[in-house]
This record gives C-alpha cells, structure tokens and sequence, in this order.
C-alpha cells in the first residue's frame, strides 16, 4: 500500500536517511577529504596567501580601528596580554626544539630543563649587538630566517657563567 507522507513528514525521513548514510560512510568520506586537502595542499596554501595578500591593507586597518576604540578597555588589555603571553611561549618553544640536543628542550651544559629558565645563545658570541640589531625579537627572528646555524640553549646561569668566563678570556 501507497503511504503518503506530508511534505515535513517526508522532510524528516530524508534527514533520518541522510543521517545514517553520513554515520555509514563517516571514514570513508574523511579519508576523501583528507586526500583532497594533502593533493590540493600547494594550491590551497597560495590562495589563502593571495587572499592575505588582498586583504592585507583593510585587515590593518581595521585592526588599527579596533585597538584605538579598545586601547583603554581592562578587559581587551588582559585578553591582549593573555594572547600575546601564548603566542610568545609557544613560538619559544618551538625555536628551542629546534636547537635542541636531542628530544628534549634542554641545557647543552647543564642539562637543565625547566623552559622557564632556558634561553638561546649565540655560540660565538656577539648575541647583544645582534639583538640590537634585528627590530623583532630574537626568537621570531630565528624562525623567520628558517633557523641558521650558530645557536645552542643554554640555560640563565650557564648562558652567565659563558660570559663571565669570556670576558675573563678576553681580559688575561
Ligand atoms: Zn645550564
């Protein structure tokens, strides 16, 4: 027998249908999606650049728009320094990985591994002048120019006692 369903009726039945069809083949179709985005990655990463690109001016400018509004606000203040504080510990530790000995972000001298503590070091030296000369701050830097060779992590202590014992070289 014919059953004849009402039109929401029948919209409920498509979606039960659906459902279980997108349940079924849930694997399936994220495979095909990440195959897709791994195949369509270059094309992908050059559009959404061109699209920074076109966008860049209006996006500056509204960002500016927004910091003179909020520039005041405590809260748009905490958030600011909140994301600001995330943004620098992680593009730390990322950079101290890379130089890192091993698995492990730690001391080349003492072996110390509290990443508080940890910094990098110019291994010959001039590591001031260079700071000073750079107008990010040295970790992004180092990242921007694809990590070059001539750093190690060093701990504050060790990084101290380095140039102690530098400048004990340089004066005998
Ligand atoms: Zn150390």
């Amino acid at each position: 027998m014919y059953i004849k369903y009402s039109p929401e009726e029948r919209c409920q039945k498509y979606r039960e249908v659906r459902l279980k069809y997108q349940q079924a083949h849930k694997e399936e179709t994220k495979a095909q999606k990440h195959k897709y985005y791994e195949e369509h990655k270059e094309e992908r990463s050059l559009k959404s650049h061109q699209a920074y690109l076109i966008h860049r001016e209006e996006n500056v400018r509204r960002t500016k728009l927004y910091y003179e509004a909020h520039k005041h606000d405590e809260e748009y203040k905490l958030k600011k320094r909140i994301y600001n504080r995330k943004r620098n510990q992680s593009l730390k530790l990322e950079v101290i990985d890379h130089y890192s000995v091993g698995n492990i972000p730690q001391c080349v001298r003492c072996g110390i591994t509290d990443l508080d503590v940890l910094c990098i070091d110019h291994i010959n030296g001039g590591g001031g002048k260079h700071r000073r000369n750079i107008n990010t701050g040295l970790t992004s830097w180092l990242k921007l120019h694809n990590y070059p060779d001539g750093y190690q992590i060093l701990c504050a202590n060790c990084n101290l006692k380095k140039r102690i014992q530098e400048d004990e070289y340089h004066l005998s």
